[in-house]
């Protein structure tokens, strides 16, 4: 059990929508309410002035007040500025996503009292950078953010202690490998584990952090809009509030389109209005590109498993756009196999969150933990190399994609001058060797090189791969192993100062 107060808490943060659970004192992971009586809260937030709304009332005002309002803005972290200007300002997207966590943590504080640790959610996909500025959003929101895991992974594990993997007899269920396919409202992962008693491995995972329920959305949009435009000459897509109201509508037909065969979409711009029919079937044909990426992916990660289908034993469905007939339709068809969707497809990820919380909370104390995740990097990280035969830059590889973590890698680097006193690692991730197509997560500068060293003296730039694909790197000089002060200066991330005055703010602002 956990000392009082130290209650162990997930949160699913969502590109569209986000979920709280906690452990309820039997140790079962429960979803918490928020302020308004729902299980997920809209992942929207609305300026006004000087208060700041969160959820359900700001999703609405996308069809008033636009400019106002902050969605999707996990598909930004990584970026420096969210897109759009609101109300005149810019804000980073990590600030955004942090209002969302203190709205969350606030209800959630309604239910369980107060309480700072959390784990939080991010995609298989996302990269180093972005998972750094998930803890920056968490840290703004007033948390300690105990870890952050991946939501298929998070998702196996709320299904393994839902199918008594979990239990005191663990070891005696038959090993399962599971597919996990996770298209939610903004980002879509995939991913193979290995469950094993309370051992949950990942064998590969693969994905697309700009591919979501939302380009589903457009697509509607997109369609009713064309209708529009015909029948008026008008583009209800130029103005972003008679955008945000059809896009509402065109959300809701998608759902619609989930039960039934046929939906209405209704759309008014400047005194027009139309009402436009649509079918299960075409608004599988405006889509199927879509789908057929992910279908792509699967295969993908599957060979990079080195699995057939016959080795999996379970498809599992999570995130709110699996609901969508295609999806199940597409996997049986690819795997033969009837996909399981028996997870809350909301609530699997916070409930996973919640488990890995426990997990934490009690390893701290000393304690052994119900289970065990063993995690993979989803891309390959390098340092930046000059060819000697080319003299080109080019992505010298460190630890390949799909490498168990965590996992140390040493890359050597030598002195080019007479006293040299620093040395400058520039760090990517990516497949690619050209290192303009990677991504820059920044440099670590190696500063106060031991006096006169010679020409060519080896220096060990170690890097450690955290479980959580966060990145720490020490460096060492050659012979004796001194360990060297260095700094990673990353691109695209708040200093500590931002952070702690964001954080500031933040608890200062009138959140509801
Ligand atoms: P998540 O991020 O997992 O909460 O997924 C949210 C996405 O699921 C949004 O794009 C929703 O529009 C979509 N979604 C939720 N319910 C349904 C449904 N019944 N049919 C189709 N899409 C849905």
């Amino acid at each position: 059990m956990t000392p009082p107060n130290e209650q162990a808490v997930g949160i699913d943060l969502g590109t569209t929508y986000s979920a709280v659970a906690h452990l309820d004192p039997s140790g079962r992971p429960v979803t918490l309410v928020n302020a308004e009586g729902d299980l997920i809260t809209p992942s929207v937030v609305l300026f006004e002035g000087t208060s700041v709304i969160v959820g359900k009332e700001a999703r609405k005002a996308i069809a008033t007040d636009a400019n106002q309002v902050a969605d999707c803005a996990k598909r930004d972290l990584g970026s420096r500025v969210y897109h759009k200007l609101l109300e005149g300002r810019q804000y980073p997207p990590e600030a955004v996503a942090g209002f969302i966590l203190n709205k969350l943590r606030l209800d959630a504080e309604r239910q369980i009292g107060q309480f700072k640790k959390v784990v939080i959610t991010v995609p298989a996909y996302f990269d180093e950078v972005r998972r750094k500025s998930t803890q920056d959003a968490g840290y703004m929101a007033g948390f300690e953010v105990l870890d952050i895991i991946n939501e298929p992974t998070a998702a196996a594990v709320a299904y393994g202690f839902q199918k008594g993997f979990l239990d005191e007899t663990g070891s005696a269920r038959e090993a399962q490998n599971v597919l996990v396919y996770d298209l939610g409202g903004g980002t879509f992962d995939v991913t193979v584990m290995r469950l094993e008693g309370s051992d949950f491995r990942t064998l590969a995972t693969d994905g697309d952090v700009q591919l979501g329920g939302r380009d589903w959305d457009t697509r509607l949009i997109d369609f009713v809009a064309e209708d529009f435009i015909r029948r008026h000459s008008l583009d209800p897509r130029e103005d972003p509030n008679a955008a945000g109201r059809l896009w509402r509508e065109c959300e809701d037909a998608k759902r619609t389109l989930s039960a039934r065969q046929r939906a209405n979409i209704a759309c008014d711009y400047k005194g027009q209005a139309a009402r436009v029919e649509i079918t299960r079937e075409k608004f599988q044909e405006i889509t199927h590109d879509l789908l057929d990426r992910t279908r792509f992916t699967v295969r993908q990660t599957l060979l990079a498993a080195g699995l057939e289908w016959d080795d999996i034993d379970r498809v599992l469905l999570v995130g709110g756009s699996t609901r969508m007939p295609m999806v199940s339709d597409m996997l049986r068809e690819l795997s033969g196999k009837i996909a399981d969707n028996s997870v809350a497809a909301d609530e699997a990820v916070a409930h996973g969150a919640a488990l890995q919380a426990g997990l934490a909370l009690a390893r701290a104390a000393g304690r052994k933990g119900r289970f065990h995740i063993e995690n993979v990097n989803s891309h390959s990280l390098g340092v930046v190399a000059t060819d000697p035969q080319t003299q080109r830059k080019r992505n010298a590889c460190v630890i390949p994609r799909n490498t168990p973590l965590p996992v140390n890698a040493k890359r050597q680097f030598k002195t080019q001058k007479q006293n040299q006193k620093t040395i400058l690692v520039q760090i990517v991730e990516g497949e690619s060797k050209m290192p303009d197509e990677c991504l820059q997560i920044g440099k670590c500068v190696v500063r106060d090189l031991p006096p006169d060293l010679p020409p060519g003296t080896p220096i060990d730039v170690r890097f450690r791969y955290e479980e959580n694909g966060r990145l720490t790197i020490v460096v060492t000089v050659g012979n004796n192993g001194t360990e060297l002060r260095h700094e990673i200066t990353r691109d695209n991330t708040l200093t500590q100062g931002q952070l702690d005055r964001w954080r500031k703010y933040i608890a200062g602002t009138a959140v509801s």
